[in-house]
C-alpha cells in the first residue's frame, strides 16, 4: 500500500468543493408510504411495458444517438421542429448539459429556495452561482432576476419545494430584460401550470426543460428534454454523451407520450387529491402555499398551536417512525418550519392524515 497516495491531491480544485446532490430517501424495504420524492403514485401506461419488452432483442444494438423518434414526437406535441428538441437521461442530464455549454467557469443564477441540483451542476463545471432570495410571500423577484449578469438563470416553475407557479407575463418580462439565457425548469408543469413553451417562438434566449419522471410516472426510466431555439439545441448537442438515452428509455417514453388518455386521467386524479389534501390542511389551520405541482409545502402546527423548525422536525420524525416518508429541508429559514408532501394515492394520503392526527394526540398527552 502506498501511504503517500491521496486522490484528493489530484482532484480538480472545484470538484474538491462540490457537495454531491442529496436525493430523497429511497427505502429498500416494503411497507412505506412514500411521499418524499414527488414520484407519481400511479403506474405508467401499460403501453410502456409493451414498448420496452419489444426492445429486448434489439438491446445488442446501440440506441438512436439523438433519440430521434422521441425527439420528433415531442416536437410535434409542442408544434416545434425536431431541431428545437434535445433528449436527456432525465432532465438532470439536460441541466448539466446546459451548465457545461453555457456556464463553465462563468456565472449562473437561481432563486432560493429552488431545486438543489443547480448548485451541484454549477459546482461541477467550476462556475459561480448567484443566489436570488425569495421573500416568504414567494413572489417572483422579477426585477432582480432580470438584472442578473449570469449567462444562465434557472427558474423552477412551478417552484420547488413550494409548488408556487409564476405567470407567463412574469417570465416574459424577465426574457425581455435578462442578458443571458433563462432556463424554465418545468418538471411539475403538467399538474396545473402553463408552459413557457408558447414563448419559444418569440424568445431565442429561452430554454424550457421538462421530464417524463413526474406526470408520466417514469422517474425510474430517466428521460427528460429541453425545448429551445435550434441554435441553442445544436450547442447542447455538442456536449451530449453520444448515447445518453438507452433503447428502453427511448421506447418507453415514446409509448407514454402516445398514451394521452392515461396521462390525462392520472394528472386529473393527482390534481383532485391535491385539492382534497389542501382543504384538509386548511381545516387544520396550517399555512400551505398554493400549489400547481404534485406536492404541497405546508407548515405544521402542533397541539399547543405553535409552529417552527422543531415542530416540523417532530412531525417529520413521528411520521418516519410510522413508515410515512415526507421531505424536510432544515437548511433554510424559509423552509425549515415546513414539510413537503408529495401527492400520493387517496389511501396514502389517508395514512398521512392519520399520522398527523395521532401525532397531534400524542403531543397533547406529552
Ligand atoms: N427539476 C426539478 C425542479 C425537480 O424537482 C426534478 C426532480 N427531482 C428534476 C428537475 C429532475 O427530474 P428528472 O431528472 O427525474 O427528469
Amino acid at each position: 500500500m502506498r501511504e503517500d497516495f491521496n486522490p484528493e491531491d489530484l482532484t480538480v480544485s472545484w470538484i474538491q468543493q462540490v457537495h454531491a446532490y442529496v436525493p430523497g430517501e429511497q427505502p429498500q424495504s416494503k411497507g412505506w408510504v412514500k411521499l418524499n420524492t414527488n414520484e407519481n403514485p400511479y403506474p405508467p401506461s401499460a403501453q410502456v411495458a409493451k414498448a420496452v419488452a419489444e426492445q429486448i432483442e434489439a438491446l445488442r444494438l446501440y440506441p438512436q444517438p439523438q433519440s430521434q423518434s422521441l425527439r420528433v414526437a415531442i416536437a410535434e406535441r409542442f408544434a416545434l421542429t425536431a431541431d428545437q428538441v434535445i433528449i436527456g437521461n432525465g432532465s438532470d442530464n439536460i441541466l448539466d448539459m446546459i451548465t457545461r455549454s453555457f456556464v463553465g467557469l462563468g456565472q449562473a443564477g437561481h432563486s432560493v429556495p429552488s431545486y438543489s441540483l443547480y448548485p451541484v451542476v454549477v459546482g461541477l463545471s467550476g462556475g459561480d452561482l448567484i443566489n436570488i432570495p425569495f421573500e416568504a410571500s414567494m413572489e417572483l423577484p422579477i426585477d432582480v432576476i432580470a438584472k442578473t449578469p449570469a449567462s444562465v438563470f434557472f427558474l423552477t416553475n412551478p417552484n420547488a419545494p413550494t409548488g408556487v407557479c409564476f405567470s407567463l407575463d412574469a417570465i416574459e418580462t424577465i426574457l425581455q430584460k435578462i442578458q443571458g439565457i433563462l432556463v424554465v425548469d418545468e418538471a411539475y408543469i403538467d399538474f396545473g401550470g402553463t408552459s413557457a413553451a408558447a414563448l419559444l417562438a418569440s424568445y431565442k434566449n429561452l430554454i424550457v426543460v421538462q421530464t417524463f419522471s413526474k406526470a408520466h410516472s417514469l422517474a425510474g426510466l430517466r428521460v427528460g428534454y429541453a425545448l429551445a431555439d435550434a441554435s441553442i439545441i445544436a450547442i447542447l448537442d455538442r456536449v451530449r454523451d453520444a448515447y445518453n438515452v438507452d433503447r428502453l428509455a427511448q421506447a418507453g417514453a415514446l409509448a407514454a407520450l402516445q398514451d394521452r388518455a392515461q396521462f390525462d386521467a392520472n394528472t386529473a386524479r393527482i390534481v383532485q387529491t391535491r385539492s382534497d389534501a389542501q382543504a384538509k390542511l386548511d381545516a387544520l389551520g396550517w399555512f400551505t402555499y398554493p400549489s400547481k405541482a404534485n406536492f404541497l409545502f405546508t407548515q405544521p402546527v402542533d397541539a399547543s398551536g405553535s409552529n417552527g423548525a422543531q415542530v416540523a422536525k417532530s412531525l417529520f420524525e413521528y411520521l418516519k417512525a410510522n413508515h410515512i416518508l415526507v421531505r424536510y429541508f432544515d437548511i433554510h429559514p424559509l423552509t425549515c418550519s415546513f414539510l413537503r408532501v408529495s401527492i400520493g394515492t387517496d389511501s396514502e394520503m389517508k395514512s398521512f392524515f392519520g399520522g398527523i392526527e395521532s401525532w397531534l394526540k400524542q403531543e397533547l398527552q406529552n
